[in-house]
């Protein structure tokens, strides 16, 4: 597979330190499934991390922090949702997988959102309020023009896409904020599904578009 487009280091040092956000943090996950680039990259951030903590001044403990760090891993435990049913998420064209990372979680069938467009919620078990869907658009078709009004990731899945900035293609992996304007095109030859997470939500130019988003929760 020859992938073109790596998060970047930033995303990968939140990774190791444990504080992305669930839906994040998935679609970062699947991406490190396909790239041994990444992988290897994030090995070398980790064992940077661990050399700077083993550097770090040591620095009093408060009475009793051991006991609230207990208490929290045990209220922690005891909030735990129960595992729910997996289901099978939508079928995908030949050639193309799941990532493991979606293996806890389940999928609607697509839903029709537009000529040659649907998408399918995914939903985490750990993490009900996680924004993540895969999209499914048929080649030619695009995306409408819009912003974010927080961090977007995509990882491709299966097709091509270009969004006026770069070609993204099978594993291939995304970031945009609200710097980035963009409207992501299909090429020709294939459809293209990707899975994507938001942190916070799309910003469509178009008033059709915008109400479309507030229904779907994009
Ligand atoms: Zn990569």
């Amino acid at each position: 597979m020859d992938i073109r487009h790596h998060p970047e280091d930033d995303l990968l040092l939140a990774l190791s330190a444990g504080s992305l956000e669930t839906g994040t943090r998935l679609v970062l996950s699947s991406h490190l499934e396909l790239c041994a680039h990444c992988r290897e990259r994030l090995r070398t951030l980790d064992a940077l991390g661990g050399a700077l903590l083993e550097d770090a001044l040591p620095a009093p403990l408060a009475d009793a922090a051991l006991d609230r760090v207990f208490a929290r891993i045990d209220a922690l435990e005891a909030a735990a949702p129960r595992p729910i049913k997996v289901s099978a998420p939508p079928p995908l064209p030949e050639g193309a997988r799941w990532p493991r990372a979606l293996a806890r979680c389940t999928a609607t069938p697509w839903r029709w959102i537009g000529p040659g467009m649907s998408w399918s919620r995914v939903s985490v078990p750990a993490a009900p309020d996680a924004n993540v869907f895969l999209l499914r658009i048929a080649a030619g078709k695009y995306l409408p023009q819009h912003t974010h009004r927080g961090l977007e990731l995509t990882q491709v899945l299966h097709g091509r896409f270009h969004d006026g900035r770069a070609l993204f293609g099978p594993g291939d992996f995304d970031a945009a904020d609200d710097g980035i304007h963009h409207q992501p095109v299909v090429q020709e030859g294939s459809e293209c599904i990707c899975l994507a997470s938001l942190d916070g939500r799309l910003r469509f130019d178009s008033p059709i578009a915008r109400l479309f988003g507030s229904l779907v929760g994009m």
